[in-house]
This record gives C-alpha cells, structure tokens and sequence, in this order.
C-alpha cells in the first residue's frame, strides 16, 4: 500500500515545494525581512520556512526541478522497497530445532518463549528461534552450541545480503548515489552537507571530528573487553579465538562472575507506579510542577491514566496521558506524542496534550507491573520529552516544544535518565513493591560497579555504524560502489576490530536508507555529550539545585526551536558543551 503511495506523496511534496506562486509570496515576504521587525522568533519562522523551500528545490530552474522530481520519486520507492526488504527478511526467517541436545545452555524461560514460537507456527514439540532481538539475543547469551550460535549471528548480520529477491545492496548503493545528486543540484556537495546544515553539528567535519574524539578510547576500552573474554575461553580449557557470535555469550559469563547482578532482583523495586512517581518527583523537585491525575476527561483506553500538570504558581500547564501496556494493535517500542502541540493564537496560549507511550511488563494476577531497570531509565526518558513538551513557552506549533533538530532534542529526554540512574536518586522512588523499603545499598553497590559493562562494544559497534552512515553520505561521486566493498573499506578505515561488527551493515541499515537518520545516526551519542554535560552542571551544585534547573527550564525547555540549538545550550551552561562527562559516564577517562 505504502509502496504505491510513496511516489504519489513524493510528488506531491514537490508540487507544493516547487510551487512558483506560493515560493514568489514567500520569498517576497523574507526578501522584505528587513524592513518587518520581527522578534527573534518570527525571524526564526521566517528563515526556517524559506529555507525548507529553497532545500527542496524551490529556487532552481525548470530543467533541474523536473531532474529534482525524478531523482525524489526515485528515492521514494527505493527507500520504501529497501525498508519493506529488511522487515521481509527478518520474519522470513526461522530457525528451527527438533533436537533438545541443541538447547544446551539456554535457560526454562528461553526455551518455552522458543517452544510457543514453534506451536505459534504449527511446528509443535519443536523450539523455533527468529532473528527479532528477544528470541536472537537470548539464544547468543546462553546457546552452548558455539556453532548455532554462528549461524544465528550470520543470518542476521546477512540480512539484505543473501541474493534473493530481498537482497538491498544494489539498492543502498543507488539511493547513496542519488542521493550525490540530489545534493548537487540543491548546491551542496554532499548529501551529509544538506542533511547536517539544519543540525547542530552543522558540518560533516565536525561529525567525523567528534565520532573521532570517541572512537579512540572505546575501541580501547573494547579491546580490553575482547582479552577478558580471551581469557575465560582460555581457562574453560578450550582453544579458539573470540569470534563475533561468541561476544555475547561471553559477555553474559563476564558478567555473572564479575559483578553478580541478576536482573530478576531488582525488579521488585521497579513498580511501574512507583517508578512513575519517582519520575514526578524529580521535575517536582526541579521545575516545582505538579501532577494530579484526573478521571474526569475522557481517555483512548482503560489503560490509559490521564494528569494535569499545573506549575508552581497553580496555573494549568498542560495535559499528560500515560499508556504503558502491550496491545495488540499498538506498536511497539516507548515514544512521547503530541496530540495538541502549544502555541499562542490570538493572544491565548494554547497548552499542549501529550502523551508517553511504551510497552512494559504487565501486571499478572498475583503482582502488580513490576518492570525491569532498563524499562525505568526508558520511563524517565520518554518523561523527558514529555517535559519538554509540557513547559514550552512559545508562539507557533511548528518551533514550539520539541520541534528541534534531530541531534538535539534527545537532551530533553536522555537527561532524565540521569536522574533515574542516580543511587542517591534510586533511594527515593525504588521502593520494594510489597514492604516499601528503598532498595538495599548492596543492590545499588552491584548496580555502580557493573555500570561500564560492556560499554566498549556497546559504543564501538554504534560508532562503527555512525561511521558508516557518514562515509555513504560524504560521497561525491555518482558512481555506485560495491555495497559489501564500501562496508569492509569503512571498517578497515576506522580499524574495527574482528571480534565486532557494525551495529548495522549497509544492507539492512533501514534507520538510514529507509527512515530518516541518513547523516544523522551519530546523533544519539552526540545528544549524549549534551546531556552528560547539562547533568553535570547539576553535579557542580546539587542534584536538584533549583537555580540551575530554573536555568534549564528557561533556556533550554521552553524555547522549543525558536532559536540556534547551541545559543540555547550556551545560555544555560554558559559555554559550548564539553565531552568529559560522557566520557566519565561510559567509564572512557
Ligand atoms: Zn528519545
């Protein structure tokens, strides 16, 4: 269905985009801009709707608009088949085992999740495992079998490589070289030069500079992971070297035996509730906002729980719907959502209805939602955003609240988490579900020392596919390579270590051939280095330093996109952001 519209919706964005009349208004009205006195963030409208003309063509003339239109439509239908090809090949596959003496190492739980799976496919009495993460990432923790484990791993680091009728590498290579074009007609010499110029990061140099700063101490910091895990193969008396599909296997073993920590322990102080106000509490604490939930307006759903967010003052803020449970006609993952975006109209400020989604642990018959510490840190994520959203301050919808650029509007979100993962933090809303007692300090202990595990792979594996992601599109050339090629020449050139791969390879790298992070898959961890040093500033007084938070609140949350990223950043922290605390926080300095 998509793939018969894309095309349609490509056109139909460029007719409104290349639109003569409509362009002559608006660029009469910016030629002007001078003589109009617009406050800061009308100038900023201005400028921002201008530009979204003249980035999609708007200004070139006819020959090279009717070329623009080709190559869009084009890329409409690649990126769309491309997508379309990952998922296909994810759910085509299964692996299917009718030997029990091949389940050797995998714990109960992983066992009868695979066995539902194959009764769910009419294969009962069989176990069937998939390349979807909760069945795949179980299977390479605990599979014994070193080489299913192999076999697990290649179908999916092969996905979009195999040379079916699913196979993207023709494909990745010819949205990157349209994509050159694009890039060429609009004047900028690469696609990343487009992409990066509405981002913070603004050029591809400073990405490259700044994935460079990282890359040097987490390879280290992986490599060191790599001979721990040399070492324990060594000592269980066996003789191979670390391969890629042993990493998490080993990994998994590291951890037990240095640090002992068993997810299964600490969720008991992980009540969804709990966790919840525990989130209330700490913009409580920071903004002096409150949240009083509200059975008087209507909801989507009964699991729905609806507040109002009113602030110090007593003054409405806004409305907040929480939605934490499975369905099955929801989609997965957590998200934060607008329903009515803020904005003032004819004088009246127009408060935002927002919404945090996500899909946690359910309650059972005899236990309340208890959920696991991962799911807390994505609870106070998506929170983040919601404040975001819930105490902007501006005049139009489209700049307000978390209309930012892409590699800044985690730092509303990803700070939060701070919060969450705080011990002294943790103490006040980790509380046991059933005596209410703050979780144990040896707990908390456990939770400190183990809090570098694995950073090295989790941040080498991420860099490698940031890297990728910016090497197609630095490209110049309308040449297409050879996907597989471009892929080995990008890992060789950043000195990747055998033992890991890109999170992504380039045929099934759907985030930047088919959604919308092409150039701009480096924009978690750069968020990250915002958020580390906003915290910090924290750190340098008090948790919840209230002047600091005002500051925060003021400079960062309110503005929405009303200004340059950056500006915004340096009225709070009174300088550019600096890369140290992420660096303390993932354990690299
Ligand atoms: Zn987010």
């Amino acid at each position: 269905m998509y793939y018969e519209l894309a095309p349609k919706l490509a056109k139909h964005n460029d007719d409104i985009a290349m639109d003569a009349a409509l362009f002559a208004r608006v660029k009469a009205v910016y030629d002007g801009r001078d003589r109009l006195a617009l406050s800061p963030e009308e100038a900023r409208l201005l400028e921002e709707t201008y530009k979204d003309f003249v980035r999609s063509g708007a200004g070139l003339e006819p020959a090279k608009q009717a070329r623009l239109r080709q190559v869009n439509e084009e890329l409409s239908v690649l990126s769309v088949k491309f997508g379309e090809n990952v998922l296909k090949e994810n759910n085509a596959f299964e692996f299917v085992i009718n030997n029990e003496a091949d389940l050797a190492g995998l714990p109960a739980a992983v066992r009868a999740g695979a066995a539902d799976a194959a009764k769910e496919r009419g294969k009962p009495g069989q176990w069937v495992f998939t390349l979807h993460k909760p069945s795949l990432i179980p299977f390479l923790q605990y599979s014994e079998r070193r080489d299913l484990r192999e076999k697990m791993f290649k179908a999916y680091t092969n996905r979009g490589a195999n040379g079916n009728d699913l196979d993207n590498r023709a494909l990745a290579s010819r949205i990157a070289v349209l994509r050159v074009e694009r890039a060429g007609l609009l004047g900028y010499r690469t696609h990343a030069d487009y992409v990066l110029e509405k981002n913070m990061a603004k050029t591809p140099q400073a990405v490259y500079d700044f994935l460079g700063k990282l890359w040097g101490p987490a390879l280290a910091r992986a490599k060191a992971e790599a001979a721990e895990m040399q070492e324990m193969i060594r000592r269980e008396g066996r003789d191979f070297k670390l391969e890629p599909w042993d990493w998490w296997h080993y990994a998994e073993k590291v951890k037990k035996a240095k640090y002992d920590l068993d997810d299964t322990a600490l969720r008991p102080y992980f009540q969804l509730e709990n966790v919840l106000d525990g989130a209330f509490m700490v913009a409580g604490k920071l903004y002096g906002i409150t949240f009083a939930e509200r059975t008087d307006i209507p909801k989507y759903h009964e699991d729905v729980r609806a507040f109002e967010v009113k602030d110090a003052d007593g003054s409405h803020l806004a409305v907040l719907y929480v939605d934490y449970f499975p369905r099955a006609s929801k989609r997965g993952g957590a998200w934060m959502n607008n329903f009515r975006e803020q904005s003032i109209r004819e004088g009246k400020d127009i408060r935002p209805v927002i919404s945090n989604n996500g899909n946690f642990s359910k309650p059972t018959a005899d236990q309340p939602a208890l959920i696991s510490y991962e799911e807390a840190l994505t609870l106070f994520h998506e929170f983040g955003h919601a404040l975001h959203g819930i105490l902007t301050r501006c005049t139009y919808e489209s700049l307000s609240g978390t209309n930012v650029p892409r590699d800044f509007v985690e730092l509303g979100s990803q700070i939060m988490e701070n919060w969450a993962a705080d011990p002294e933090v943790l103490k006040m809303y980790a509380r046991h579900y059933q005596t209410g007692e703050p979780i144990p300090d040896a707990l908390l202990e456990k939770m400190q020392k183990s809090r570098f595990f694995n950073q090295g792979f989790e941040t080498v594996e991420y860099l490698a596919a940031s890297f990728l992601d910016m090497d197609w599109h630095t490209l110049t050339e309308a040449r297409e390579p050879e996907t597989l090629k471009f892929d080995e020449e990008a890992m060789a050139r950043i000195g990747l270590i055998p033992e890991i791969v890109s999170r992504y390879k380039s045929p099934h790298f759907s985030h930047i051939f088919s959604g919308g992070y092409s150039a701009g898959y480096y924009s978690y961890i750069w968020a990250e280095v915002l958020d580390s040093d906003a915290f910090q500033a924290f750190k340098e007084t008090s948790l919840f330093d209230r002047a600091t938070a005002e500051s925060f609140r003021r400079n960062v949350l309110e503005r929405g996109g009303t200004e340059d990223p950056m500006v915004l950043y340096k009225r709070f922290r009174g300088r550019e952001p600096k890369i140290e605390a992420l660096l303390k926080k993932r354990g690299f300095d």
